[in-house]
């Protein structure tokens, strides 16, 4: 299995992922079925974790203002359903010519309630979406900062994630170590409406990776006009903050305090961000 695993890892760099590790089955243990991957295949073992970065550039135009368009379809849909989507597919390929079988999954929110009825009496009623943020955890890629937007430690929150499982056993990535989100609360200082509480926290456990985040008011940001925009996929989906205030806020201070290895020759934020 070491081979297969060198193998993925030699095409996820040829395909130009970003991130890329592996869970075994034993870290979903007790997770509940509607967010569990292997609800979808039951069979499998591995689960692999592929992100590609959302491009600091993307979210340029927000940040000044005036552009949201060129992250909607870089930073957002066309990361996840063009870019993503092919290099994921692409993995399968891989995986099912060496014989083990790879099931792809797109990162729909879990949120969004059963479609259907069950097909027989003790399976989940369709469709089953797995929890992308805990996968990305439980596969040593990433923590769920204050923000309880997902880190990693190259990019912090800037990347998107599709999913592979696969019935090969595939040695684990270990879980990340160390925080990169140092707590600083300049994510909950810069929202203006106060939906992240700097008082009222959640201790998060993954995998029994314990963290912090901070309570969140998820009306405020589906109601948020400094970048913030609504799920696009399902109404009961979480908002997509990436380009919000409180997380370019964020982005500046990680990159400030070297926090990622993604760092650039010049700052993000260069003057009052621009608040409503
Ligand atoms: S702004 Fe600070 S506290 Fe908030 S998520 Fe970023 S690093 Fe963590
Ligand atoms: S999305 Fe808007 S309302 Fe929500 S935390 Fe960020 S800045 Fe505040």
């Amino acid at each position: 299995m070491k081979a297969l695993k060198q193998k993925i890892e030699v095409f996820a760099k040829e395909a130009g992922m970003d991130v890329l590790g592996f869970a075994p089955k034993e870290r979903f243990e007790g997770l509940e079925a509607r967010r569990n991957p292997f609800t979808v295949f039951p069979e499998g073992e591995t689960v692999i974790m592929l992100g590609k970065r959302v491009c600091r550039g993307s979210l340029r135009g927000v940040e000044e203002g005036s552009n949201f368009g060129d992250y909607a379809c870089f930073g957002r849909n066309w990361l996840e359903d063009e870019f993503l989507a092919l290099a994921c597919y692409d993995l399968t390929r891989v995986l099912e010519d060496e014989g083990w079988e790879a099931c792809p999954l797109f990162p729909n929110p879990t949120e969004a309630p059963a479609m259907g009825v069950a097909v027989t009496p003790g399976k989940e009623a369709p469709n089953v979406y797995p929890d992308f943020t805990y996968a990305a955890v439980a596969a040593g890629v990433a923590e769920v900062a204050y923000s309880g937007m997902v880190f990693s430690k190259e990019f912090g929150p800037r990347q998107r994630f599709h999913m592979v499982i696969t019935d090969a056993k595939l040695p684990a990535t270990p879980l990340l170590e160390q925080s990169v989100c140092d707590r600083c609360m300049q994510c909950a200082d810069s929202c203006p409406y106060g939906a992240i509480s700097k008082t009222e926290q959640n201790q998060v456990n993954i995998a029994g990776k314990v963290m912090t985040v901070g309570k969140l008011d998820e009306g405020k940001c589906r109601a948020c006009k400094n970048g913030a925009l609504p799920n696009r996929l399902h109404a009961k989906g979480q908002p997509d903050r990436m380009a919000a205030l409180c997380n370019r806020t964020c982005i500046c201070h990680l990159e400030e305090e070297r926090l990622i290895g993604n760092v650039f020759e010049n700052p993000f934020r260069t003057s009052e961000p621009w608040v409503r």
